[in-house]
């Protein structure tokens, strides 16, 4: 925590500027963030409640009989929309994990932290907390002035009005996901019903404390303490990163503008004053979510929320001077924060990106819901001889990787007249995994050496489209049969 000694502006409305007044010597051990309007303030909230609508809501959407987003562990499957994964399609969480991965790299190569100040979770349920609290209990002097009151009714009112809707809002969110895992009506049912197992009941106590201490207690000390990709950020930088700047040569020597000079025109204040732009209003520090002064250069804990750059506009305009005295600029700062994304790195990262993605659809689009594994027979000797025949034994595995009860032929594709002994037509329930023997044979006569390769196909019997193949040996002794037959 900061003991930092703060500069307080004893306003209760920041939108008067007769009221910019300030008072110096409460050491702080607490954020208390100002309330503010802006650009940014706005971009956040219009990102931020369709993300959040979007976690609550998904569950609740039904496809196919079931929540449009279900992980059921139990059954080892993972409802997404109109798909149903399993655990052998890792690796397009793997390819997913590394798309968001990158992409997250390329844009903060590009502008920083912004997925920190706008989209993470973190942000955004302390954002929801702190909106919360300023409804409980006012905008930031009066919360200051809250916690310094001893306690009496007025406080124990507005406390618990804040923590009960913390806790509310907590429950919520943990109840939401752990409905990801459990399906929604389900949960609600058994959960009120007191009939669902101790260990949901774990998992929703769990990420309801979470959420709360998180979001309501612990806030930008996650950010700076705990988060370990604000400590990776520095090297993704480079002089062309757009990030969140105060323009020091405009802004030094900073100095208090006195209430009289703030309230006279613009012209008399430029007159009367040869300091900086910067009036050390502190507004900057005061908005800040994690408790920095960006008048001291780009920190690693800055999460590029961008609302110290609304709130240094509004004391720009106040004061009558152009906005800009804080923003989004990179170290080279000549072109637009587009003309950033027209560099090498930027392109390659671009590329790579979009090759990524390129082949994870792909891999979606094409995906066969039908698996099938060959594995040769270990105990077995090589092959065998029955009558004209050369006779290989495998274990098939097949995978029903659809959400109902499939009917799969098997089949040896090759050229030559290999056939299959056993097991050609197989029932398979949804997701299940059916492991069986196979005897695949070639007529002595069609042997040509001693090992060849086959694919044996498992195709769905209606939908011969659906077919999935593996590649393996056929083991045979062709050499001596050969020179038996010359
Ligand atoms: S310094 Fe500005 S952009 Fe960075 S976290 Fe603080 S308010 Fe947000
Ligand atoms: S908000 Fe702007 S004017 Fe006020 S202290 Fe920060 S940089 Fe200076």
């Amino acid at each position: 925590m900061s003991d930092r000694i703060h500069a307080i502006n004893v306003s209760s409305s920041s939108d008067d500027s007769s009221q910019v007044r300030y008072v110096d010597g409460y050491v702080s051990s607490k954020v208390y963030t100002r309330r503010i309007r802006g650009l940014f303030q706005r971009l956040r909230r219009r990102i931020a409640i369709p993300l959040v609508m979007l976690f609550v809501l998904t569950p609740w959407f039904i496809i196919d009989g079931r929540p449009a987003m279900l992980f059921d562990l139990s059954a080892q499957k993972f409802h997404v929309l109109w798909m149903t994964f399993w655990p052998q399609d890792g690796i397009l969480l793997a390819w997913l994990l590394i798309i968001a991965a990158f992409l997250l790299f390329a844009v903060t190569v590009w502008i920083g932290r912004v997925w920190c100040g706008f989209s993470c979770p973190q942000t955004i349920w302390t954002q929801m907390f702190i909106w919360i609290e300023d409804k409980c209990e006012g905008d930031r002097n009066r919360r200051m002035k809250l916690d310094q009151m001893p306690w009496g009714w007025e406080k124990l009112r507005r406390k618990s009005a804040t923590h009960s809707l913390w806790l509310l809002v907590s429950l919520i969110s943990s109840f939401t996901f752990v409905a990801y895992f459990y399906g929604p009506v389900e949960l609600l049912r058994d959960a009120l019903r007191f009939e669902a197992s101790l260990e949901t009941y774990f998992w929703l106590f769990t990420f309801t404390a979470m959420t709360y201490l998180n979001a309501g207690w612990l806030r930008e000390q996650v950010c700076k303490y705990m988060c370990p990709y604000s400590r990776i950020q520095s090297v993704m930088y480079d002089s062309d990163t757009f990030v969140v700047a105060y323009d020091q040569e405009r802004g030094e020597p900073r100095g208090v503008v006195t209430k009289n000079a703030t309230l006279k025109s613009g012209e008399a204040l430029a007159a009367s004053s040869a300091k900086g732009d910067c009036v050390d209003c502190s507004w900057c520090v005061q908005v800040c979510p994690v408790d920095i002064d960006i008048r001291e250069g780009l920190q690693p804990e800055c999460i590029a929320c961008g609302l110290c750059i609304d709130a240094c506009d509004m004391v720009m305009e106040k004061v009558q001077k152009p906005s800009g005295l804080i923003r989004f600029q990179s170290e080279h700062v000549k072109g637009s924060i587009w003309s950033r994304l027209a560099r090498p790195r930027m392109i390659g990262y671009s590329m790579a990106l979009l090759l990524m993605m390129g082949v994870f659809s792909n891999t979606i689009l094409t995906r066969v819901p039908l698996g099938v594994d060959v594995i040769r027979d270990r105990g077995m000797h090589l092959y065998r001889v029955r009558n004209d025949r050369i006779e290989n034994v495998y274990t098939v595995k097949i995978k029903n990787m659809e959400t109902q009860i499939n009917r799969v032929v098997l089949s040896v594709a090759e050229g030559a007249p290999y056939r299959l002994r056993s097991h050609r037509v197989v029932e398979l329930d949804p997701g299940e995994l059916l492991t069986l023997p196979i005897r695949v044979t070639l007529p002595k006569d069609q042997v040509q050496f001693s090992q060849s390769t086959i694919h044996v196909v498992a195709e769905i019997l209606d939908r011969p489209e659906t077919r999935a193949r593996q590649k393996t040996l056929f083991m045979a002794p062709a050499m001596r049969l050969k020179l038996a037959g010359q």
